[in-house]
């Protein structure tokens, strides 16, 4: 008996079987399926996976392997460019088509659009599959039929379109391939960290695959999301979901999350809940991506390519290790290093004071976010910091600058996030934990507190280093109404 060709079922940032629409195509197409991931280090320049992300990865393929191998089908793995390697496998295995997720990122959608051709030479079909969207890019238009620029109509727009369909289980079988193909070995791949100090404690926090993120989602729902609308600005407390790099990697799909989170909310999450209204920035940030490839690299709003950015290697490093010498910038800053994550809140705070306060480029804490960040992602993490500088589609304005002792005391009064992550000024006074250098002299000592040694003084005057941006955006060329 010959068997049927295979299909090939392409892995990306989709790493689970449930409610993963690609793999429904393939098994609808009653074939043998191969699943595969491609680790593709070269096609995506400077956005290959940052250190954080390839630390999940390994974590989130090992789940993904073992819960192919449990219904019967072995996951392939294959390092090289994108579109080689498919081609590859395709030639290797007789497939009649591929499925896979639909790629919002500019060098991704560039590696399927020239594979496409070379596999229709060979009779193969790609089918791409929206696994990791609520909504299609193109679905959602203005009423002009042009695309939004500004998050709020968006959103009203994608709430009023609505969800499709209900979230579907993963199947209890597949149907492998019982061919013999070779795969690497993802030991091999060398994405656990060469310092295993640095993981340890994200290997404590999180448990990456398709499993971990279930319970995370259940977790929140009974614990912080009944409060969630009112606390989730507060980062001293576990009051928002951290489901982002399980989001980030596909591993939940964001109708499952949508779903749940809408059951769970008061009146069915109508009228739209805070925390699903997250979910559509997440959707917004992807369709920015789609419509704007450049966002990772140039201003949308044009007129901030004149900024006059600063380089200060010394600034900069001491932002990245959290030695700023204020206390909910550092706090933040040491919390992305020690958990590959940081609270919403605190990343618009320490994001705000690099390009503002520092007057260093937006494009230098992206990078360093794309290092660090276990949930790094290509649309958020560029439309938020284009939110965050000033020059994106629907910013903050750029005058308006986040004042961080303001900010620490407002959203954290007690100090219970800075005293945690910023241990050597957990003694101080909630009156002084935010600013230490307002303190005196007996407050610091009886805290064990000295400025300039045991904790930096401010590397920058807060006051001048508002005037000094907001004289900055000044100069800046007008825009064209
Ligand atoms: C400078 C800066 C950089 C950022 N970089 C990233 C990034 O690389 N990857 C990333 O996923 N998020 C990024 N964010 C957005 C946001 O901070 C995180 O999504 C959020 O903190 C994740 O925590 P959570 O899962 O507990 O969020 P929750 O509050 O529980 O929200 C649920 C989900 O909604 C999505 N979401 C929430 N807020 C946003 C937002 N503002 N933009 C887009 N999606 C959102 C996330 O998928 C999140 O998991 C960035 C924000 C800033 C200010």
């Amino acid at each position: 008996m010959t068997m049927r060709a295979p299909a090939i079922v392409w892995f990306f940032q989709d790493l689970r079987l449930d409610d993963q629409p690609a793999l429904a195509a393939a098994l609808a197409a009653g074939r043998p399926i191969v699943p595969v991931f491609v680790l593709d280090t070269t096609s995506p320049g400077a956005w290959a996976p940052g250190g954080a992300s390839r630390f999940w990865l390994h974590g989130s393929l090992t789940a993904l392997g073992a819960d192919l191998a449990a219904r019967g089908a072995r996951l392939v793995l294959r390092r090289g460019v994108m579109g080689e390697e498919l081609l590859r496998l395709a030639e290797e295995t007789g497939a009649a088509e591929i499925h896979g997720g639909r790629a919002v990122e500019p060098w991704l959608r560039a590696a399927i659009a020239a594979l496409r051709p070379a596999l229709a030479r060979r009779g193969v079909v790609f089918h791409e599959h929206e696994t990791r969207l609520l909504f299609a890019p193109e679905r959602l238009k203005t009423q002009n039929g042009g695309a939004f620029s500004v998050f709020t109509p968006f959103a009203r727009a994608a709430f009023a379109a609505g969800i499709e369909g209900e979230a579907w289980p993963a199947p209890a079988t597949l149907p492998g391939f019982s061919g013999a193909l070779a795969s690497d070995v993802l030991a091999t791949w060398g994405l656990a960290p060469a310092r295993p100090d640095w993981a340890a404690e994200m290997r404590r926090l999180w448990t990456p695959g398709a499993a971990g993120a279930a319970a995370r989602l259940a977790r929140f729902l009974t614990d912080a999301f009944p409060a969630y609308d009112r606390a989730r600005d507060i980062p001293g407390h576990a009051s928002t979901s951290m489901l982002s790099p399980h989001l980030h990697w596909g591993e939940i799909s964001p109708r499952r999350v949508w779903q749940a989170a809408s059951r769970a909310a008061p009146g069915g999450g109508k009228p739209l809940h805070s925390f699903l209204n997250e979910l559509l920035w997440r959707e917004f940030s992807a369709y920015l991506l789609w419509h704007h490839p450049h966002l990772p690299e140039q201003p949308l709003r044009a007129e901030f390519a004149a900024m006059p950015w600063r380089e200060d290697g010394a600034a900069r490093a001491a932002w990245q290790r959290g030695e700023t010498g204020i206390p909910i910038v550092d706090a933040g800053m040491r919390q992305l290093w020690r958990w590959g994550w940081m609270h919403n809140r605190v990343r618009m705070i320490a994001a705000s004071f690099l390009v503002k306060h520092l007057l260093l480029p937006w494009q230098a804490g992206e990078a360093w976010f794309w290092d660090t960040l276990l949930d790094a992602d290509l649309a958020a993490n560029a439309a938020s910091w284009q939110w965050v500088a000033g020059s994106g589609a629907d910013a903050a304005p750029y005058f308006r600058i986040f004042n961080p002792i303001l900010q620490g005391r407002k959203f954290d009064p007690e100090g219970a996030y800075v005293r945690r992550f910023v241990p050597e000024l957990a003694a101080l006074p909630d009156e002084f934990i935010h600013a230490p250098w307002e303190a005196p002299g007996l407050a610091l000592r009886a805290a064990g507190v000295e400025l300039g040694k045991t904790y930096p003084r401010p590397i920058i005057d807060l006051g001048l280093g508002r005037a000094r941006a907001l004289a900055a955006f000044a100069a800046l060329p007008r825009r064209a109404a």
